[in-house]
Order: C-alpha cells, then structure tokens, then sequence
C-alpha cells in the first residue's frame, strides 16, 4: 500500500477527483431511492459489519499492529470489542429508537396527536482520525447506518494499513451503492469537504475541526465534531493512591501510548501527596513496563517519525529537560519513548500548553481542589477530566465546577465504554456526542408531526375577524 496515494474503494484511481465527485454523486443518487430506509436494511448492513468484525479480527489486529506496533489485546479491548458491543447493541435498540416518540397534545390543536419522528440526516461524511483507526471510523458508521443514512468514509491517512483493510473489507460485507471508504490525504479530505454533505461527523484536532466546520458552513451542514485537548486529573489527599495510579497509568500507557484523545494529560496532586504519588507511579509504571520498558510487549509506538520529533521537542525544551524525573529514554528508530515523568513543569510551558498526545506524564503540586479547578477552568475545556478522592464535598465540588466533555471519579477514560453516556467534547474539544443511542441521534432528524383530523375545526382562526372572536 501507498501511503497518501490517492485511492477509492480500495483501488488507485486513475482521474483521483473525477472519481471521488462520481462517487459522491452515486451514493446520493443510492440514497435518493430510500433503500436505507427500512429497518431490515439498516440491520442487514450492522449484520454485517458485524460478521466483518468476527471474520476479520486477525487481520484487523494485524493492521493494527503494523500502523501503531498496538498490542493484540489492547487492539482486542479498545478497538474489536467495543465496536463488537456498538454493534450488537445497535442490532438489539434499532427498532426502538426508530419508534415515533409520542407526546402528549396541546389545547390549542385539540383535537390531534403528536410524534417526534427520527428521520435519517441523509448523505454523511465520516473523517476519522489515526490513533484508534478501526474504531473511529467504523463506531460512526454504526451510528450511520442505524439513523438510515448514507456513508462515506474517510479514514486518517497518517496510518495506512488499517484504512486499506476497511476499504478493502467494507465493499465485501456491506451495501456498497451506499457505502463508501475513500482513502486519502489533504488533499481528498478538502475535495470531500467541498462537496454537498447532510452531516459530516469529524474526529481530529481542533484545527481541522476549525476547517471542517467552515467547510460544512457553505452548504449549512450539521457537524459532530470529536476533538481533543489537555485532560486533567486531580488527585485528592484522600484519594486512595494505589488503586488511583495503576488507573491513571493503564488510562495514559495502555492505551496507545499516550496517543488517545481521553488519555490523562496532566495530574494536578494535592502538595501534601505529591512525593508520595511520584514514587508509586514509578513503581507502577516499573510493574506493568518492566525496568526496561522498551523491551515490554505492551506498549504501542509513537504512530511516525513526525510525531515523534513532536514529543522529544518537550523533553528538549530547556525548561523541562531538567524536571524529568521517570523515563526519558527513547529511540528514534523504533519509535520508542519511554513513559516519562516531568514534576513541576510550568504552566506556561509548551509541555503544559498544546495537548501532549503520547507517554509523557506533567505531575504539577497544587494546594487542594480549588486551585485544580482554577487551573482547569483557566484553560480550554477538555474532552474528559478525572479526579480521585473518597471525600464527597471535594467530589461534588470538581463535578459541579469543571465543565469538560465527560468527567469520570476514581478512574480513566472508562466513561467511554458506557453506550449510556453520550461521548463528546465542549468548547474546543468539540461539540455533539455520540455512543449508544446517541449515534443515532447524531446522524437523525428528529421531525415534529402533528396529526390533525378535519373535525372540530375553530371559525375564531380565520377571519374576517370580529370583537366577537377576539374575545373567544
Ligand atoms: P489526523 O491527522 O488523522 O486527521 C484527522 C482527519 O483530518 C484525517 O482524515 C485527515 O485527512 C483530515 N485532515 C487533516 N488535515 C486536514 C486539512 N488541512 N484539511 C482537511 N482535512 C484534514 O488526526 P489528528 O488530528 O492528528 O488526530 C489527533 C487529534 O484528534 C487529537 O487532538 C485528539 O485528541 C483528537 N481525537 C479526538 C477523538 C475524539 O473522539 N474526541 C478521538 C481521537 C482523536
């Protein structure tokens, strides 16, 4: 496979732009005769994902493995599994989240009844990002498929063997009139923008995510954009620092490395615990890593030479090389760094200020929650924020305070796994969710029907209008 070769469908293509307009302009043309509309479509096609899924899953941790150096099971536990369960869970919900919600009438239209009908968006476009290329594309094509709509589907072009494999898969087990993979770069990626869109479901940095939703502006199409940012954990006097660590350590290292838009990006721990804390994260990370952990089998790699070089320039920076206090290591060739510890870094380094999105861990000393909420709050919301505590007051305290796409107590990124929680960033790390039924509510329509009858019709509405009426 070529990587940033401009390819449809999962074969190059010879007039790169003519083909992706005629592709653009099938699918809608596909759409228009409403094969997606029925339920037994919309099952069909997640029956068959599905059966990709289970039929694929080798191939699929092998793609996984070559893009990311991803451990099998981590490749098992954050990407397979959990669009598994999407999937199942979307085959069991279908029929009742397409039912019309009923609501009850007004005075004014007696008699009538009312429903909130979910029709599909219409013609969606998918751009994934490159850190859980499996995952991201195929979790908002689940939401797709389940509203009735038509997808087409740009995966990251920073990877390129997980991409090739759903181009080359999704043909094989799905609806190809009305289901589409486009790979590409830029380049594809802004044709595609340019074009008519009835939702565009964007996963990516807020920069992009800035381009997108100019994009979309020209044709007023709605935007689920994911995006990212630094998120914070708090750490409690009172938190119970085992148990709390190895969850910040498996939320960080093990997943990705580092590289996942939920990772923890920087603890804020209660001064009075932060040596403490130190001492056990190194003992944990010693434990889970081993004592050279560039030789442990459970951690992915820094996904290109880019980003690597992107990471060493923190651990560079003068005013953090000093503070390192765990790891450092790294290897440019393997593409390797080791999980590291810098203490007291200032908040105005770059370390602190633009999203670390790899294995290097800021621990920075505060004196209680309300200076973590300060800080916080100073900055771009997150996607997710965390905070350790038994203490209830200073629970309540970070819940209440802390807008952030998600917040979870006492662990990491875990909230991502519970389809009942709508998935989603606020401010600059995105706006709209989805997961479990808010998939589909992404790519829905909810339409307001009222039913009326041609009984009981009031003479007050029309005129001409009389002293008489008016005062009925
Ligand atoms: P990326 O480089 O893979 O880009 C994502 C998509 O944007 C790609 O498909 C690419 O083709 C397209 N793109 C890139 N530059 C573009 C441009 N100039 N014009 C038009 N399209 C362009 O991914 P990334 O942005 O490096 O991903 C990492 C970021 O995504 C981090 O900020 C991370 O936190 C965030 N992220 C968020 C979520 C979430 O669910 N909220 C999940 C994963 C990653």
């Amino acid at each position: 496979v070529v990587k940033d070769d401009m390819k449809v469908g999962g074969r190059s293509a010879d007039h790169g732009d003519e083909r992706v307009l005629q592709l653009v302009a099938e699918v809608r043309e596909a759409y228009m005769t409403m094969r997606t509309k029925p339920a037994e479509w919309r099952v069909q096609q997640l029956k068959g994902l599905l059966r990709m899924v289970i039929e694929s899953e080798s191939e699929i941790v092998e793609a996984l493995y070559a893009d990311l150096g991803k451990p099998a099971h981590e490749s098992y536990m954050s990407e397979i599994s959990l669009v598994k369960s999407s999937c199942k869970l979307a085959i069991k919900e279908l029929k009742k989240w397409m039912a019309p919600q009923r609501v009850s009438g007004s005075m004014i239209t007696f008699p009538s009844s009312a429903s909130i009908v979910a029709e599909p968006l219409g013609v969606t476009l998918v751009i994934s990002a490159w850190n859980f290329p499996f995952l991201l594309s195929v979790d908002p094509l689940i939401g797709a498929i389940s509203a009735g709509c038509a997808v087409v589907l740009k995966p990251s072009e920073v990877v390129y063997a997980t991409p090739a494999l759903l181009a080359k898969l999704i043909p094989l087990y799905m609806d190809n009139s009305v289901i589409r993979v486009v790979e590409g770069g830029v380049a594809e990626t802004t044709l595609l923008l340019e074009q008519k869109w009835d939702k565009i479901f964007y996963t990516g940095n807020p920069k992009v995510g800035r381009i997108v939703m100019a994009a979309a502006s020209k044709h007023l199409t709605p935007v689920t954009l994911e995006l990212g940012g630094k998120c914070p954990v708090y750490f409690d006097r009172s938190a119970n620092l085992k148990v709390g660590l190895r969850r910040i350590a498996q939320g960080k290292w093990g997943n990705n490395n580092g590289q996942a838009c939920i990772s923890p990006d920087y603890i804020l721990v209660d001064e009075s615990i932060a040596s403490e804390l130190v001492d056990n994260l190194k003992e944990i990370i010693e434990t889970f890593y081993g004592k050279n952990p560039i030789s442990s089998t459970n951690l992915s790699r820094i996904v290109n030479t880019k980003h690597y070089l992107r990471l060493i320039s923190f651990l560079e920076d003068p005013q953090i090389c000093s503070k390192i206090v765990h790891g450092g290591e790294r290897d440019e060739k393997k593409l390797y760094i080791a999980p590291t510890l810098v203490c007291d870094a200032l908040m105005d380094s770059f370390l602190m200020s633009e999203e670390i999105f790899g294995p290097i861990l800021p621990i920075i000393k505060v004196q209680g929650e309300q200076e973590a909420i300060d800080i916080i709050n100073a900055r771009p919301k997150p996607l997710a924020a965390y905070v350790f505590t038994t203490n209830k007051a200073v629970e309540e305290r970070m819940v209440k305070n802390v807008s952030s796409g998600g917040m979870v107590v006492n662990d990491t990124v875990m909230h991502f796994v519970n389809p009942g929680l709508p998935f989603g960033g606020v401010g600059e790390s995105g706006m709209g969710s989805y997961h479990g039924k808010f998939s589909f509510d992404a790519f829905s329509h909810k339409k307001a029907v009222l039913y009326r009858t041609s009984l009981g019709d009031f003479p007050a509405r029309y005129p001409p209008f009389t002293t008489k009426k008016q005062n009925f």
